[in-house]
């Protein structure tokens, strides 16, 4: 096919497509967003049925928003079940998108303008990377230290030791901070991750959502250990969906003076923990903005937040606090001048926000690529995290605890200023002439050619 029948006016036409969940929409409907403010035509390849109602109603809004990007409809074969263990109701969905790929071929090729390139999620690249003619890039949803560690897992499964993993050029990641099922070869989530990093070879390039200056090792490892073509064309600008954010209780509150609490759009505490959040945030001094989830999947979160927290405490606590349930924008609340602090799960995309917004973190890793992110945070100091308190459920935070690193959170004045230091460092890399700028503007050089 000649070049000019691929596209029109120089236009290459892009197609995305996202796995499971929040977590991987939002990166991909961001770089949407990039390159279709840089003249790039974009399909999205949304699956049908999601898992979350909140996949539903922000992509609904979002293709309101943004009616130039096009949408892909791709609906899913039922779930077969494989012999790995996986009962994750997202890694469910992944199977099942992973066991519908041969009927996406013949749907891309429906596309008018045909297309140029695809940027897809890790966990598809090996089934679709040798069924697709077209060039295949990738979109990393999580940080490049935890890329890297599943690079140098997938290559050399055998090389940790009792304490650590330790990879050339980046150095140890100890075993506590790699996820469990990761080293189960009979896991899904191993098994996906093996099988897609050794078909590396079929992308043309890795996105990811970093940049240079955040994570220099990481990246660095990646390119010196064989991984090539890395991208870290970060951060991804976000854009704004909803409404102007409305809660005046938090506008009223002082700069600074509020810590915001969440983890993240598929993490629930266990209901011990929840209590003892609650009651330590009743302790505290410090005001609260608390999304409060009971479960993994939005569309079974019912229970009332009375019954979670206890009757008694949003009475006791009405004049410091607000608990909300249910999706907020959280970019908007970390962009509110009352917000100082952040207790996260440390999923990639609430760090590079909190990167992007200057916030200090308290990282409080659940599960997943959460506690090799919360590394990401403490090293390049933009927030403080207490390694023993485990994996979700490993053991119950006292109260006690909790509001001593509250106290020591919102009260850290250094934290704020390496805070303010990344944030003002994501700027300049966005910037023109700036890391991630080149990069970004470098691949859709490279879409032109493909
Ligand atoms: N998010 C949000 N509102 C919510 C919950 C989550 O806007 O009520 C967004 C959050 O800003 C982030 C994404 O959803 O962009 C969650 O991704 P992350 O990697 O932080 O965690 P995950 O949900 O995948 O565990
Ligand atoms: N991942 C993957 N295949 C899978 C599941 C996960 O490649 O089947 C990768 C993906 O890059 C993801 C990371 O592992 O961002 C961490 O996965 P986890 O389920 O902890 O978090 P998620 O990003 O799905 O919220």
């Amino acid at each position: 096919m000649s070049i000019a029948s691929k596209w029109e006016n120089g236009t290459p036409h892009v197609a995305l497509f996202p796995c499971a969940g929040m977590g991987h929409l939002i990166p991909f409907l961001r770089l949407a967003v990039e390159l279709d403010s840089r003249g790039c035509a974009t399909t999205i390849i949304t699956v049908e049925p999601p898992v979350s109602a909140a996949e539903t109603e922000y992509l609904s809004k979002f293709f309101t928003i943004f009616p130039r990007i096009k949408r892909l409809e791709f609906h899913l074969l039922p779930h077969k079940k494989s012999g790995l263990t996986n009962n994750d109701p997202f890694w469910i969905q992944t199977e099942r998108i992973t066991n519908s790929l041969h009927l996406l071929q013949p749907l891309l090729s429906t596309l008018s303008p045909s297309l140029s390139s695809i940027v897809v999620d890790l966990a598809v690249l090996s089934h679709l990377g040798s069924t697709l003619s077209i060039p295949t890039y990738l979109l990393i949803t999580s940080s490049a230290r935890f890329f890297s560690l599943t690079a140098h897992l997938s290559h050399q499964p055998h090389h940790t030791n009792a304490e650590c993993v330790d990879i050339p050029v980046l150095g140890q990641i100890p075993l506590s901070s790699v996820p469990p099922p990761l080293l189960d070869p009979n896991d899904f989530f191993a098994d996906s991750i093996t099988t897609n990093m050794l078909s590396l070879s079929k992308a043309k390039g890795a996105l990811i959502n970093t940049f240079e200056w955040f994570e220099p090792k990481a990246v660095e490892a990646l390119r010196r250990n064989g991984v090539e073509h890395i991208l870290p064309v970060g951060l991804l600008e976000p854009f704004v969906i909803g409404e102007a954010l409305n809660l005046p209780w938090l506008d009223e509150q002082a700069p600074e003076s509020v810590v915001y609490i969440s983890f993240g759009s598929r993490t629930a505490l266990p209901k011990d923990q929840i209590r003892e959040l609650a009651a330590a945030l009743e302790m505290s001094v410090c005001k609260f903005l608390w999304v409060l989830k009971g479960s993994k999947v939005d569309k079974e979160d019912n229970e009332e937040v009375e019954a979670m927290v206890g009757t008694t405490f949003l009475e006791k606590t009405k004049a410091k606090g607000r608990i909300i349930k249910g999706w907020v924008e959280q970019e908007q609340i970390l962009a509110h001048p009352a917000i100082g602090g952040f207790i996260s799960h440390c999923g990639w995309n609430s760090v590079t926000e909190a990167a992007a917004l200057g916030v200090p973190v308290l990282a409080w890793p659940t599960h997943g690529d959460q506690r090799v992110n919360a590394e990401v945070v403490e090293e390049i100091g933009l927030g403080m995290w207490v390694k023993d308190w485990g994996w979700a459920g490993e053991r119950l935070i006292g109260r006690d605890e909790i509001a001593d690193k509250l106290t020591a959170l919102m009260g850290d004045k250094n934290l704020r200023v390496t805070a303010k230091d990344v944030k003002e460092k994501a700027k300049q890399c966005r910037e023109i002439g700036g890391s991630s700028e080149r990069l970004l503007q470098e691949l859709i050089h490279s879409f032109k050619s493909n």
